[in-house]
């Protein structure tokens, strides 16, 4: 009984949110390209790219994608490396390559158009739920919600709930209470209206601004004083503790050779799948045990430079580098040198250091920067050869 009266609670506010919000949100909210020329394309590209970045942040990725790609069409035939090129500094390079495979499903099964059901979106690969509710929405006008970190905020705070908002069904529930409250004649505006208040004013960390929140008459959250209260305002939403991150050590070779760098590309599945990357090595190593490495496989490096540590985050996983400058040998052929047949040392290379050399190519920096994509990991390493040009 106590939940059936709790559950009609909820959708009376999600049905009483929608004019305030929706008025709101007309009176003016930032300007963004695929906003205001809501072509189904352009909303799918600018959410993936979204989901990794603030908007300020999108809008340069989304012009110079859109600028090469501008259209399904294009996206479903371009080369990938040139996919992972443009798609470089957004991360999570495998929604860029789910992007691609589904537009080629766009243009075989769909005739090029976007589909604007959305169970229709849903099945196309790397969209999901918040995905397929914007594009139906926004592009197409179908009551959907898109229920989102920002969403899931606002609405936390909205009903004062204390119910963790990593569990799937806390956002289903969500999706089932504003689906019967969507407007009809203006969902995509309800749903970017949402969204806008959880990225401009129910902000993520900080106070949020209540005063400036068109909900605040209804808000349980601003009730109990949350605008002036910090601890209060990191506790909504709650979050269940991640486990911790497992924490990974690397060495990280940017070899040269003859003012070639060796790039290496990652096996096809897991972390960074199919990426570019520098050769690398698990563990830390010092500058002395990089040396005897290759002196030991019978290489006699010319110089071997420190280039310090770098650490990146990825959502699982933490990388500890130690970065090395070789110059290998002038006398080495590039590409397919290290082949033990064909070493120059007579087959006596060390395996670690065949396998790995030889899985590499050798490119001048300048192909380096035009036609890979080196991922944002590396980035302290990219950025001292840049620095050397
Ligand atoms: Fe968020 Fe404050 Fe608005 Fe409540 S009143 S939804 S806490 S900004």
């Amino acid at each position: 009984m106590e939940k059936n009266n709790r559950d009609q609670q909820d959708q009376k506010l999600a049905e009483d949110i929608v004019k305030p919000l929706c008025d709101w949100f007309l009176k003016g909210h930032r300007q963004m390209y695929w906003r205001t020329h809501p072509q189904p394309y352009y909303v799918w590209v600018s959410e993936i790219m979204l989901q990794q970045t603030r908007v300020e942040a999108v809008r340069g990725y989304f012009d110079r994608f859109i600028q090469e790609l501008p259209n399904l069409e294009s996206l479903a035939h371009v080369d990938e490396d040139r996919l992972m090129k443009l798609w470089e500094g957004l991360g999570y390079y495998n929604r860029a390559r789910n992007m691609k495979k589904a537009a080629m499903i766009v243009v075989e099964e769909y005739g090029g158009k976007m589909p604007a059901e959305y169970e229709q979106l849903l099945s196309l690969p790397g969209i999901g739920e918040y995905t397929a509710g914007a594009i139906a929405s926004i592009a197409f006008g179908k009551p959907e919600p898109c229920v989102d970190g920002n969403v899931l905020r606002v609405w936390m705070r909205l009903v004062g709930s204390d119910e963790d908002i990593l569990k799937a069904s806390v956002k289903k529930k969500l999706r089932q209470i504003l689906k019967p409250a969507m407007p009809m004649d203006c969902p995509g505006t309800f749903n970017q209206a949402l969204m806008e208040l959880g990225a401009c004013v129910c902000l993520p960390s900080g106070l949020p601004k209540c005063k400036e929140c068109p909900l605040q008459e209804l808000c349980a959250a601003k009730k109990t004083g949350i605008e002036t209260d910090l601890e209060l305002a990191r506790s909504i939403p709650y979050r269940a503790k991640n486990k911790p991150r497992k924490q990974e050590e690397l060495t990280v070779l940017v070899c040269s050779c003859r003012g070639r760098i060796a790039v290496n590309r990652r096996s096809d599945t897991g972390l960074l799948a199919g990426m570019w990357e520098f050769p690398n090595i698990s563990g830390k190593l010092s500058l002395e045990d990089v040396r005897m490495l290759f002196l030991e496989a019978g290489l006699i490096v010319q110089s071997v430079k420190s280039l310090g540590g770098a650490k990146h985050i990825f959502s699982h996983i933490e990388w500890h580098m130690e970065g090395y400058f070789v110059e290998l040998p002038d006398s080495l052929e590039s590409g397919n040198f290290v082949k033990e047949e064909d070493s120059p040392y007579g087959g006596q290379v060390r395996p670690i250091i065949t396998e790995m050399l030889g899985r590499c190519r050798f490119e001048t920096p300048d192909d380096l920067w035009e036609s890979y994509s080196l991922p944002s990991a590396f980035q302290a390493y990219t950025m001292y050869l840049k620095g050397k040009e």
